[in-house]
């Protein structure tokens, strides 16, 4: 069958890495794509879909209230434009200038990732200038209080994987600082899908993004109280406007967040639990391939997503992780597994983007490449 993607020379990606941005984000449901053709084919007020799709997602976040972005990146931008500048039109329109106003933005120096991009850069195009506090693998309570001064806008927590989980300061710490001094503090939970066990930390905005966790088209959502939402919303009349957010993406969002609530209403944790018994499985039929140790690891960041995890014995795979990783992205279809430590030999099988089809493709794909020539040759020297 022709499709766009194949004559634009494209082969659709076989997806194990999990919801990667490089790979288009997150697979839409057939009610995500229907509620995005909906709002393709018809106008409406946005800023009365902005206001009543936030009202929406603000009750699945547990919040006030909430502001569609196109993604937890942009969320970072407009939620610090918004503690810099409030809703004031000069101060708005003057940024990423902020003037004689407080700008920085002080979070933990093992929280300074590259999502893709720098966080450090996000911040910047809100107005702030970040602050880092503490070294990579340890912040006190004492570096952050200390990084806090009379000029200071916002404490950012950075929850992610990417972050240096060791030595780090806990997001009940920062919040407990920011109270202390009178700090508002942001949290980005970019990948994260408990929305509640974010918003009710006490912090006073907190990020995420739609097209990963929340199986959204490409967006994001910034959850917090009336008077700061409002404020987010604020900053699409300055630089927000290079961030608009199309009324595709908002609907296609509430309905994704409505499904997630459906999923997790039903839900138990079923999903996840099923997940885990497939990659168990898959775990059990790829250990004993020539240089392969499998087994099931639970999510570096402590989400409820648990993957296969290949460590690969050069010796007797005849590669290293990380050819073996491009061996498969070069094939047909190409196939992406989790290459985050390749470096330290390990791969690993995200079952969240996977079907059972797909999964099959993935085992059947590495017992070939690893079971022809090169695989023997090196298991038979080795
Ligand atoms: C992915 C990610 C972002 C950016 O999210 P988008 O929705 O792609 O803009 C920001 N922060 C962290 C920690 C991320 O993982």
């Amino acid at each position: 069958m022709s499709t766009l993607y194949t004559e634009l020379g494209l082969a659709p990606a076989l997806n194990a890495n999990g919801r990667m941005t490089a790979l288009g984000g997150s697979r839409l449901s057939d009610g995500v794509v229907d509620a995005m053709a909906e709002a393709a084919r018809s106008h409406v007020v946005m800023d009365e879909l902005l206001t009543a799709a936030g009202r929406e997602l603000a009750r699945a976040a547990g919040t006030e209230d909430a502001c569609p972005t196109t993604g937890a990146a942009a969320g970072i931008a407009l939620a610090v434009a918004a503690v810099i500048a409030g809703t004031d039109p000069a101060r708005i329109e003057a940024l990423p200038d902020p003037g004689d106003r407080p700008h920085e933005v002080v979070l933990q120096k093992g929280h300074a990732v590259h999502f893709g991009a720098p966080v450090r850069q996000m911040i910047a195009l809100g107005g702030g200038t970040p602050v880092e506090a503490g070294a990579v693998n340890r912040v006190r309570r004492a570096h952050l209080e200390g990084a806090i001064g009379p000029r200071t806008a916002a404490l950012l927590y950075v929850q992610s994987h990417h972050a240096v989980q060791k030595g780090s300061l806990s997001l009940a710490e920062t919040v407990a600082v920011g109270r202390a001094h009178g700090v508002p503090v942001l949290v980005d939970a970019a990948a994260e899908s408990e929305l509640r066990t974010w918003t009710g930390s006490g912090a006073d905005l907190v990020v995420f993004s739609g097209g990963k966790a929340l199986g959204g088209p490409t967006s994001g959502l910034v959850c917090g109280p009336a008077g700061l939402v409002a404020a987010c919303r604020a900053q699409y009349a300055g630089i927000g406007r290079p961030m608009k957010v199309g009324k595709e993406t908002v609907l296609g969002l509430v309905r994704a967040v409505r499904e997630h609530e459906e999923r997790r209403g039903a839900g138990d944790g079923s999903g996840p639990a099923r997940e885990r018994e497939r990659m168990a499985r898959l775990a059990a039929r790829l250990d004993g391939l020539p240089g392969v140790t499998a087994r099931v690891v639970r999510d570096e960041a402590g989400r409820d997503i648990h993957r296969a995890e290949l460590t690969i014995d050069p010796a007797g795979a005849g590669r290293d992780a990380g050819a073996l990783a491009a061996e498969l992205a070069a094939g047909s279809p190409p196939v992406f597994l989790r290459d985050h430590h390749a470096a330290t030999g390990r791969l690993a099988v995200d079952p969240r983007p996977l079907t059972p089809d797909e999964e099959e493709t993935v085992a059947r794909r590495l017992t070939e490449l690893l079971s022809g020539p090169a695989g023997h040759a090196a298991a038979d020297a080795g």
